[in-house]
């Protein structure tokens, strides 16, 4: 006899509106098919994926769970070379939060990064500009970490859990159940380039912005090119974080010693095969100036300085560095782009990462964003689990997914409108632009609550 309780939660899971928590009951015929059986496969072994890989593995409540990571490429032996990379992530308070509490943040810090103080942001078109220091900041804005360095941090912690990966897997497709054949046997296969398969309850779709998951989930992507590409160089000079806004595209200076940065100019395709060969001391151009915005821009400061005393209203000022070599072999392009699922998860699969979203460098959010992901997952998970659910349950998945898009498609939109509002040399939109940038500069609160929304 059915009980009445569970009655209800038999009626209520078939109408999909809460957790179906039968247990872990799935029924798999074969021994091959066992050996082949995980509760979840990550696919995709990037700086996402793996941080997912491993949260997973270091969480007890998940500690008797089968986990895989698939990877395409080959298995890297991580070590730290003399030579700075040229690939950098600017990485946001959250993600060291989360760094730290999967294991990797401490070889990081035994390993190198800069911690960024002092940041500040420029109109290639005027003098406005917005400065975020020591004095209107409590903490650090963002650590300048190597990628490479991230990875072999995670990597190791990954090593000391039971998730096992296997490198040099190329998955070639993916049988993705629909909501009737999820519920009756609950299983994601996957299949392998090399004629192996897979079977899991849950897929996490870590496999980039050309994710083949999410083509094979169907789902509505929206997305655009840039049409640019992002110049990344290792330049030396002794500088603070810096950012200038040019007509053709953002270019940002990040700190890696006192006398090394990392590059990341966003430019047009012509251009950015200029920057590749060019010699650095003629980076800088003069770009077009307005007299009337000019004008409006001294009287502003003037007003400002009489409000709120001149040192808040103008505020130190970094001028543009001087770049006069850059280590060689460290030049390099990247196609940039705008991307959006509008469904981060189907039945038995979550997308995280590029994977989910691809947004423009300008704020160094893209990775940032995928550790959230990684974190938001992974609780959702543990939480299924202890309430004796599927790992695969649609109910907290999707409980995922509006978690995460509540957060990361405004920063999205934001981004992309001011790398758009940036992208003209327009006189009223100059105008406009640059009181915007000055009146913030000088308003602290506000800086602050930039500064807190932006943190990711
Ligand atoms: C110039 C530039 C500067 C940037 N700066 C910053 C920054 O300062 N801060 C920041 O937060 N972000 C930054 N980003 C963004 C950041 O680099 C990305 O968001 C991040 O690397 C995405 O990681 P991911 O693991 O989701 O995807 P990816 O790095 O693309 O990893 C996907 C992985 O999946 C694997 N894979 C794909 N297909 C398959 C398959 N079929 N089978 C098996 N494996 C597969 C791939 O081999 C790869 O390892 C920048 C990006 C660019 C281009």
């Amino acid at each position: 006899m059915v009980s009445k309780v569970s009655g209800n939660i038999l009626r209520s899971a078939l109408l999909n509106d809460v957790p179906k928590c039968f247990g872990n009951t799935r029924n798999l015929h074969n021994n091959m098919e066992k050996k082949r059986f995980y509760d979840i496969i990550v696919a995709g072994g990037g700086m996402v994926g793996t941080a997912m890989a491993c949260s997973l593995g270091v969480n007890s409540k998940l500690s008797n769970r089968k986990i895989l990571l698939l990877e395409e490429s080959p298995e890297k032996k991580w070590e730290m070379k003399p030579q700075y990379s040229n690939r950098v992530s600017a990485l946001g308070g959250h993600s060291k939060t989360f760094l730290g509490a999967i294991g990797a943040w401490d070889h990081i810090e035994s390993a190198r990064f800069k911690a960024v103080k002092k940041m500040q942001i420029w109109d290639a078109n005027s003098d406005a500009v917005i400065t975020f220091n020591d004095e209107n900041l409590e903490k650090d804005i963002a650590y300048i970490v190597e990628n490479d360095v991230c990875m072999s941090a995670i990597n190791k912690e990954l090593k000391k859990t039971p998730v096992e990966v296997v490198y040099g897997a190329k998955i070639k497709s993916y049988d993705l159940p629909n909501e009737e054949e999820y519920r009756k046997n609950g299983l994601v296969h996957l299949h392998l380039q090399d004629g192996t398969t897979y079977s899991c309850n849950l897929l996490i779709g870590a496999d980039g912005a050309n994710s083949k998951i999410r083509n094979t989930m169907g789902v509505q992507y929206l997305s655009w090119s840039y049409k640019q590409m992002g110049v990344v160089a290792t330049p030396t000079n002794n500088i603070v974080a810096w950012q200038r806004f040019l007509p053709t595209g953002p270019v940002a200076l990040l700190p890696l010693t006192d006398d090394l940065s990392s590059l990341v100019w966003s430019t047009s395709s012509d251009e950015a095969k200029m920057l590749l060969e060019l010699n650095p001391e003629s980076f800088w151009k003069n770009y077009p100036r307005y007299e009337l915005v000019e004008n409006v821009t001294r009287r502003l400061s003037d007003v400002m300085a009489t409000i709120l005393g001149p040192t808040v209203a103008a505020g130190p000022r970094q001028l543009q560095p001087s770049i006069s070599s850059i280590i060689e072999g460290s030049r390099a392009a990247f196609p940039l782009g705008f991307g959006h699922s509008t469904r981060y998860v189907g039945h038995g699969v979550a997308l995280i990462g590029d994977a989910a979203h691809r947004i423009h460098p300008l704020a160094g959010m893209g990775v940032n964003l995928g550790f959230g992901d990684v974190n938001c997952l992974q609780r959702k998970l543990s939480e299924a689990a202890y309430g004796g659910c599927e790992l695969g349950d649609h109910h907290y998945l999707l409980q995922y997914e509006s978690e995460r898009q509540r957060h990361n498609l405004p920063r999205m939109i934001v981004i992309d409108a001011l790398q758009k509002l940036y992208g003209t040399s327009a006189m009223p939109v100059v105008l406009l632009r640059t009181l915007g940038l000055q009146l913030t500069d000088a308003l602290r609160p506000l800086k602050k609550m930039i500064m807190k929304e932006a943190a990711l």
